[in-house]
Order: C-alpha cells, then structure tokens, then sequence
C-alpha cells in the first residue's frame, strides 16, 4: 500500500520556514510583494485569487490587489502591467488566467518583466528552463519537484512518464524531471498505448484534467505516482486524474486529491516571490 506524500503538511512546513525568511527581509528593509491582477469575476479565478492573498498575509509578503471589470481593453491591461514592472514594491506579478477572449493571453504575459514573472510563463524564462538554467520555475511543476524532493526521491537514470504536455505543467515538468537526469516520456491525447508508456514508468505525472483516467493497473509495482489533476465531480467531490484506490494499491507513494499538488502550488509562487525579493536585498 502506498505512503501519501502530504501536500498540504509539506506546503505548511515551507510556509512556515518562508514566513521566517521574510521576517529576515524586512529587517532588511524589503518587504517581498505581489501584484496579484484579476479581470473580470470568473468564480473560481476569485476563488484562487482570494486564497493567494490569504496566503501572502500569513507568510508576510504584501499583497497588491488589482481587480478590474471584464471589459477592461488589452491597451489598459498592459497598462497596469508596465506601472507594476515600475514599482519597486512589487517584486512579482501574476495576472490570473483565463482572461476575457478580447485580450491575448500571450501578449499580456510576455509584457510582464521577465524579473517579476514569478509564475514563470514569461518565454525567457521558460528558455531558461529548455536551456537549463533556471531562473522563476512555474509554479506548479516546481511544486511536484519538492513533493519528490521531500521523500528523497533521486529522479537520476529513472523513468518518468508525463501524461499531458500543457505549457503550465506537462512541458514544464517534463523539463525539470530531465534536468534531473531522468528519462522522460511525454505522453498526450494522440499517444499510442497510454497504459504501456505508464506501466514502465518509475514516476507517474499525471496533468490531463480528466477524472480518474489513469488506471490503478497500468501503475508499476512500486511506482511514485503524482497526481496533478483537480477535477469536480458531482456537486462538491473534488477527485484527480488517477484512479486513486488501485494506483495506491500498487505505488510506493502516492499524492492525494484534494491535499496534494493544489497547496504547493501557492507555495512555490509566494517561494519564487521571495526568491525575486531576495534579488532586491543583494542589488541594494
Ligand atoms: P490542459 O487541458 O492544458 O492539458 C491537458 C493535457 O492532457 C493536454 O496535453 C492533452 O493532450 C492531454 N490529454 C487530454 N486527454 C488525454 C488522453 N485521453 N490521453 C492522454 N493525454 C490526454 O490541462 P492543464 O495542464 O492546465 O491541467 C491538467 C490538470 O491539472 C487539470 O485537472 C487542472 O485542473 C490541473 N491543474 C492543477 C493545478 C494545481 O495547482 N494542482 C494547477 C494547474 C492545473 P493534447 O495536448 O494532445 O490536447
């Protein structure tokens, strides 16, 4: 039977460590702060929003929010993104995804300063993870690194199989999982044979937004397997993209849903927001 890897005590534990990392700042006279942007009044997008300000407040690190109407134009967009660039408060800034179809993803996050794009979207970051010399880590693949990181994982010459190849997390964490020294397969909705690329894996990423879709019995006798899967069945019953029972019967690890990827997440932007900050101590 599978041990968990606990999301939500391991995201308390960086917490609480950041929190003390903070106070450390502020003694040096710099306070970390995040410009958080929301357009328009998607519920769920204020939903995360609202527990990234929560979080900001509990570990110390000021919170900017900036929430405009959803008939906000790109021009006024980009706008608030330059003044943030130019505010030597804010050390990084997220703009909180989807935006209204009359505004280009794209252009809005290739505007925010490489220097502040603490979710890692911006393309010269993302060269920097190809080119492997990371700079801001996305935060959710950065997350699934400290889960393996926290049971001493070494990922060197293991087999990892990645199923999904979103720019948020498959790619991002196939790429960290190389840098790693691990074998990478990258698999997605044309791949041949799912189950046969899963049942070699050693580690299982599964990013692909689609309940329980990866079945216990594909999963390799002691394989870790992380489930980065959110998906809402029902009315309220949150479950990930691996069938967790059968997966838990045959891992060696395993991450829960809810209480497994989702914590870390918020924990590796407000890591990489004092990450950024930190930058502002030493060029002091
Ligand atoms: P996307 O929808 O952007 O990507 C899904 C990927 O899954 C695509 O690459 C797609 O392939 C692939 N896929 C779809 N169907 C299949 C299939 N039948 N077989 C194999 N691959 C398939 O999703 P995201 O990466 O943004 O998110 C994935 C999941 O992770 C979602 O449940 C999301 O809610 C969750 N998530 C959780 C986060 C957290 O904090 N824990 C953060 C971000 C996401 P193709 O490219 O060919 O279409």
């Amino acid at each position: 039977m599978a041990q968990l890897i606990d999301g939500k005590a391991l995201a308390a534990q960086m917490r609480e460590q950041m929190a003390a990392q903070v106070t450390e700042l502020c003694a040096k006279g710099v306070t970390p702060g995040l410009a958080v942007v929301l357009v328009g009044d998607d519920p769920a997008s204020r939903v995360y929003v609202s527990m990234k300000e929560k979080a900001c407040a509990a570990t110390g690190i000021y919170s900017a929010e900036h929430k405009l109407p959803a008939e906000t134009s790109q021009q006024e967009l980009l706008e608030l993104v330059d003044q943030l660039n130019n505010d030597e408060r804010i050390d990084g800034i997220l703009v909180q995804l989807p935006l209204p179809d009359h505004i280009d993803e794209d252009c809005v996050l290739n505007a925010i300063s490489p220097l502040k794009d603490v979710d890692g979207f911006h393309p010269y970051n993302v060269g920097c993870l190809v080119t492997g010399h990371p700079t801001f880590r996305s935060c959710t693949p950065y997350g699934v690194m400290k889960m393996l990181e926290s049971i001493q994982y070494d990922l060197d010459g293991k087999e990892v199989v990645v199923v999904g190849r979103s720019n948020i997390v498959g790619k991002p964490v196939a790429l960290m999982c190389l840098a790693e020294n691990a074998t990478v397969t990258i698999c997605h909705s044309r791949t041949k044979d799912l189950p046969a690329h899963v049942g070699r894996a050693d580690v299982v990423i599964a990013a692909v937004g689609r309940p329980e879709m990866v079945k216990g019995a594909w999963i390799k006798e002691g394989a870790v397997v992380i489930d980065v899967g959110i998906n809402r069945v029902g009315d309220k019953k949150l479950v990930g993209d691996v069938e967790f029972d059968a997966a838990a019967e045959k891992a060696s690890y395993i991450t829960p849903v809810p209480g497994g990827v989702g914590p870390m997440t918020i924990t590796m932007l407000l890591f990489n927001t004092i990450q950024s900050a930190t930058s502002r101590v030493t060029a002091k």
